[in-house]
């Protein structure tokens, strides 16, 4: 029989948590309203975390354990957790219990409502530094500014999700997977809990700085082709300011003004050709990011309901025997 829940968390050297987790799962589990599996992906861990949860998915049916060849970094492996389950709703969260379990229960109860993805959103933040949260912070506001996809602050990949939202999240064949963004990106009806976030309970964080601004890059390039534009507007607003300036230094000229000879020309035609290649830039840029766009190979849309189709077909084949 298939579980009615799936939670899918990526383990990255996380022996130091395991023990607490283990046992918060164990007692999150009975609470479901429903059969559940916990899917742990090692995401080429070095630590002992491998062995303690392949021994727990060997012992206790309702566990699971995928190993990746390598670290391929959270997203990925959240995806393949993701591509495994069998849940009808699936749950993400990380293995530090800054997602706390018991906040999937509340989660439950919005699915129950009908709503297909259930994002999780930090009312709080501890034990996190000043720079962590204003550089999200930052990251948020832009994000929101300039993709073409509503991305909410403070949450992260804490989340429910239907099975239908999952397809088509499994759907999306795009190598660079901002996942929280995807989501976003989805559609169907979505709904918010909110929770307070504790501190990680053991270890380390495992998202160095250059994780953290790897993620962010690929957040903003997958979502958004405002930086790819960006050149078109400050050639043109270089071009302006270079005519600007000509038509100034040939009203100087005009006045009799007592100018070095050539200067002028010179300083124009600079200004100008710098802004005319920005401007070719830009226009490269607007055409690049349409090949971007279409390299993702985006399925163009996903159907939440079909309805009356049945009735159609029915017509259709009632023609084809009296034929
Ligand atoms: N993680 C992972 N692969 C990585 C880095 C992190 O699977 O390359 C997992 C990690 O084990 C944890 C989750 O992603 O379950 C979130 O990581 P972490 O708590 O270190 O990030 P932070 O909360 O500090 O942003
Ligand atoms: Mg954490």
């Amino acid at each position: 029989m298939n579980p009615l829940y799936s939670l899918v968390v990526p383990i990255y050297n996380e022996e130091a948590v395991l023990p607490v987790l283990l046992r918060r799962l164990d007692a999150l589990l009975p609470k479901l309203d429903g059969p559940a599996e916990v899917i742990f992906v090692d995401d080429g861990s070095t630590d002992a975390s491998p062995i303690v949860l392949e021994a727990r998915a060997r012992a206790d049916a309702r566990y699971r354990f995928l190993k990746l060849s390598r670290n391929f970094g959270q997203q990925v492996a959240m995806t393949s957790g993701m591509a495994r389950a069998r849940g009808q709703a699936v749950v993400l969260m990380d293995a530090d219990l800054q997602d706390p379990p018991e906040v999937v229960l509340d989660m439950i109860a919005k699915w129950r409502e009908g709503f297909e993805v259930v994002y999780a959103q930090r009312l709080s933040r501890e034990g996190e530094s000043r720079f962590k949260l204003m550089t999200s912070n930052l990251f948020y506001r832009v994000m929101g500014r300039l993709s073409d996809v509503d991305v909410p602050p403070n949450v992260g990949d804490f989340r429910l999700v239907d099975r239908k939202a999952l397809d088509s999240f499994l759907a999306m064949p795009e190598r660079d997977r901002f996942v929280r963004g995807m989501f976003s990106w989805v559609g169907y009806r979505q709904a918010v809990v909110q929770f307070h976030r504790p501190a990680r309970a053991a270890g380390e964080t495992k998202y160095s700085l250059t994780k953290m601004v790897r993620l962010a890059a690929s957040g903003l390039v997958s979502f958004s082709d405002a930086p790819l534009r960006a050149a078109l507007w400050a050639g043109l607003a270089v071009c302006a300011v270079a005519l600007g300036y000509a038509l100034f230094v040939v009203a100087l000229w005009l006045a009799g003004a007592n100018l070095a000879r050539g200067w002028s020309s010179i300083i124009v035609v600079m200004t100008f050709l710098g802004g005319a290649n920005m401007l070719m830039t830009g226009v490269l840029g607007v055409y690049i990011g349409r090949i971007h766009t279409e390299v993702k190979r985006r399925p163009l849309y996903f159907v939440d309901r079909a309805v009356g189709f049945e009735a159609a077909s029915v017509i259709e084949a009632a023609r084809e025997e009296a034929a």
